[in-house]
């Protein structure tokens, strides 16, 4: 028997975080109309206004909220379901006060902080790049001890005989004396950043099951989360093979699909400007899976980040889950449970369904749910209930009463037995 962390017992997860590097309202409409006339709700960043400062590159192009068609197009996305996240507040570096009044702008737009932010480029506001850049410091993706031993030796290695140093970017968002210091605002009002390592496999907690992730060196990001590398339109197609998702969907895998939608995925055809048809069948493709579970990247992660606080033991006759999150969750399923019916010691039965999934309405924050088979339920009694079997104490009881109405019965029997001798 298994946890499984996506809801109404879906077998796998999938969302795009869509880096908003390139774009502009005309080339990604035709992309976000494409997704969600097929249901794929996803996470779209934005930059808040143009750069500042002289470091902007060709990547720094691209519509920002201070376009007001753009931004209504933006607003109207957030109503349809998708998440709109940070990335940084402008294409190229911004100092603290700009960087502040970008996110508090942020919230004025849409009502609520930035749950996720992206890092753009080489931004100097960039926070621990050394660390979020190199795969080598994330931890570790093994889990058993001799594996996960031998990685950090090979990383030990590999960081001694590398010719660059340890801070190779001139990256400082997380140092206070700089003045593009913000690590403080990104603690208080951001929940997830992303790792710029880039993951060549659709299933991204294949490669990084521990995410999200906390790391005691880098205290100013709350939770640190990797992506798979779909950052052009022909990664992209290529992560989305019918056999990446067959097995993403085989693997019950979670795929967090890193891209830039504004980078050459829509085509003028006709006069009028469209998704290119091959991009187009692949998230078709994956959208018809009635298994999968499609999310925006916030709401994926809060549901990782919870399952991590829950405690599952299976055992032979039934199984125990504990949540020990400060929230109720609802629909947690059980795989591969047994073909029959599993109770609480309270006497509330669960039926798993024809594929052997379980699905519990909602686990109680801080409760723990005990759940057993039918033989171990049926064991179960009060202290002063009769530990032996039915009958067996039903008979002696009858026995009892017997010789309390015939108190002479041993003596006439003792006498019958004298006569026959
Ligand atoms: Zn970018």
């Amino acid at each position: 028997m298994r946890l499984s962390p996506y809801p109404d017992g879906k077998a796998f997860a999938f969302t795009i975080v869509d880096d908003t590097d390139g774009s502009t309202l005309e080339t990604i409409r035709p992309v976000y109309e494409h997704l969600h006339s097929l249901g794929l709700r996803t996470t779209k960043t934005v930059w808040i206004r143009p750069p500042a400062t002289s470091d902007a590159t060709a990547d720094s192009e691209g519509d920002t909220l201070q376009r007001a068609e753009y931004r209504e197009y933006v607003e109207s996305l957030q109503a349809s379901g998708f998440e709109i996240a940070l990335h940084n507040v402008a294409g190229a570096s911004s100092r603290r006060e700009e960087i502040i009044s970008g996110i508090d702008e942020f919230c004025r737009i849409f009502g609520h902080e930035p749950k996720i932010h992206i890092q753009h480029e080489k931004n100097r506001d960039n926070l621990y790049f050394d660390v979020a850049q190199d795969a080598r410091r994330l931890p570790s993706s093994f889990r058993s001890r001799p594996a996960r031993a031998m990685h950090s030796l090979v990383n030990r290695w590999l960081g001694r005989s590398s010719a660059e140093g340890p801070q190779r970017f001139a990256c400082c968002g997380e140092e206070p004396e700089s003045e593009y210091f913000w690590g403080d605002v990104c603690q208080s009002r951001i929940k997830y950043v992303r790792s710029n390592v880039f993951l060549n496999d659709l299933n991204t907690i294949r490669r990084s099951p521990q995410m999200p992730f906390h790391l005691a060196r880098t205290p100013f990001v709350n939770y640190w989360f990797d992506s798979s590398n779909g950052g052009d339109r022909e990664r992209f197609d290529a992560l989305l093979s019918e056999r990446q998702v067959s097995r993403l969907a085989r693997e019950n895998g979670c795929s967090v699909l890193y891209t830039h939608f504004g980078r050459n995925f829509t085509e003028q055809t006709a006069g009028c400007r469209e998704l290119n048809r091959e991009t187009r069948e692949r998230l078709g493709n994956i959208a018809s899976r009635g298994d999968g579970w499609f999310a925006p990247a916030g709401e994926l992660l809060d549901r990782l980040l919870a399952f991590q606080r829950i405690a599952f033991a299976p055992f032979s006759n039934g199984a125990l889950l504990h949540n020990s999150n400060p929230f109720d969750v609802c629909s947690c399923s059980l795989w591969e449970t047994p073909n029959r019916r599993l109770y609480t010691p309270a006497g509330q039965v669960f039926t798993p369904n024809a594929k052997k999934r379980l699905t519990l309405p909602s686990l109680k924050s801080g409760a723990t749910l005990l759940l057993l088979d039918e033989e171990l339920f049926s064991a179960l009694r009060p202290w002063n209930g009769n530990r032996s079997c039915a009958l067996a104490g039903d008979m002696a009881s009858v026995w009892r009463k017997l010789r309390e109405l015939l108190p002479d019965v041993e003596g006439t029997l003792r006498r019958m037995k004298a006569g026959h001798a």
